[in-house]
């Protein structure tokens, strides 16, 4: 299909995927194979071994580069893959700035991987972008974002980074996983790679783990490419067609997710136990008016903390949840309860949590897209 002449709802169905040439069937078959045959040593028809290059792997990097307005797609086995092979970018020497609000699971690899090869990573509130000028230096490579951030849904404002990297040849990334290119597109806004974890929203249905990056540099591409087949970290084509089958419904479901998480954004602000509400949405949302900038509407993910700011009234909201599933992960059709502290940013030490604003209380759902009176009456019945 033509590159970006329709409108996402239509590339989210159609970009990149054309009937099986040797059958007509319509969806991308799952080419489980490991190898290709060869008429003689090298003379094929593109494809040697599966984990260099795989046909239903090539229709989801094809489908996903479409749909973030990027150049090139690459397909790893998990969305933590997908972080590592961008890391190996970097040198022992080079330093990166990395927005202090994000993903536990890229706080750790960033810190108990990565730093013992010798790259340093200054962990800064982003919120200001003109905060990054201060770290840089003749080593700073990369700008490493995530935005809205997990879980206290802050903004970061790609353009106003985008800027900054590129007067000092930075290499921007921008974690696009909770706004899924349905509400926001990296590279429109100066980012040079944009990563998903493809297990959330992408994919949809939590049953399938994987990552992407998408990118416009065919240099950057080239490098990547590289790492993914050198290091190997690619996924299995079942996995890849769960993806491309998610994809095509991420238009109607997104569009769910955002008016279920605005009625129970309004519905936590208004009750007497609730403290605080993160959700970007809310005009009084410090970055709110970035949020409407660069993102289309304002997703299904938000966090609250109680009045009682503890572990114990967390623990009984998320013991009393009946629709609200106590999981981590976000971004599937159904309604995820979690709490960040225990969970997800279990691995960041509590004074650097607390020092970042993750609370003892804060309680981070990620909103489905079941019947919005019941998931009401089911966070009623909990909060009590
Ligand atoms: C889940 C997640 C990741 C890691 O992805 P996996 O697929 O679990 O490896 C990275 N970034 C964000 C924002 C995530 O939510």
């Amino acid at each position: 299909m033509d590159n970006q002449k329709h409108k996402l709802a239509t590339r989210l169905i159609h970009a990149g995927v054309e009937p099986d040439p040797t059958t007509g069937a319509i969806m991308t078959p799952i080419y489980q194979t490991s190898t290709y045959v060869q008429e003689a040593p090298g003379v094929h028809k593109g494809y040697e071994y599966a984990r260099t290059q795989n046909p239903t792997r090539a229709v989801l990097q094809n489908a996903l580069a479409n749909i973030e307005n990027g150049k090139y797609g690459l397909c790893f086995g998990s969305g933590m893959a997908a972080t590592d092979a961008v890391a190996k970018l970097l040198m022992p020497g080079d330093e990166v700035i990395v927005a202090n609000d994000l993903y536990g699971g890229t706080y750790r690899i960033f810190t108990k991987v990565f730093a013992n090869y010798g790259i340093k990573f200054h962990f800064i509130d982003m919120s200001n972008p003109e905060n990054i000028r201060g770290y840089i230096n003749d080593h700073t490579k990369m700008i490493w974002a995530e935005t809205p951030t997990n879980p206290l849904l802050n903004i970061v404002d790609i353009e106003a980074c985008g800027t900054i990297a590129k007067e000092h040849g930075l290499i921007l990334v921008v974690d696009n996983t909770f706004a899924s290119p349905y509400l926001q597109n990296p590279l429109d806004w100066g980012a040079d790679i944009v990563l998903h974890s493809a297990t959330k929203y992408l994919g949809g249905h939590s049953d399938v783990v994987h990552g992407a990056l998408i990118m416009n540099s065919a240099e950057l591409e080239e490098k990547l490419r590289f790492i993914q087949n050198s290091c190997g970290a690619v996924p299995g084509p079942h996995d890849v067609w769960l993806v491309l089958r998610g994809i095509k419904t991420l238009h109607v479901r997104m569009q769910r997710h955002c008016e279920n998480g605005r009625t129970v954004a309004e519905f936590l602000r208004a009750h007497p136990k609730v403290d605080k509400v993160y959700w970007t949405g809310f005009e009084d949302h410090p970055n709110h008016q970035v949020a409407k900038k660069q993102m289309r509407d304002f997703g299904g993910m938000l966090s609250f903390t109680l009045k009682d700011d503890s572990i114990d009234a967390a623990n009984d909201v998320l013991r009393k949840t009946q629709l609200f599933s106590l999981a981590e992960s976000l971004g599937g059709v159904e309604s995820l309860i979690g709490h960040p502290a225990t969970m997800t940013h279990g691995s960041i030490p509590r004074e650097q949590r607390i020092a970042n604003g993750l609370s003892d209380s804060l309680i981070r759902l990620s909103v489905g897209i079941e019947d919005i009176d019941d998931l009401i009456a089911d966070l009623k019945q909990a909060i009590g």
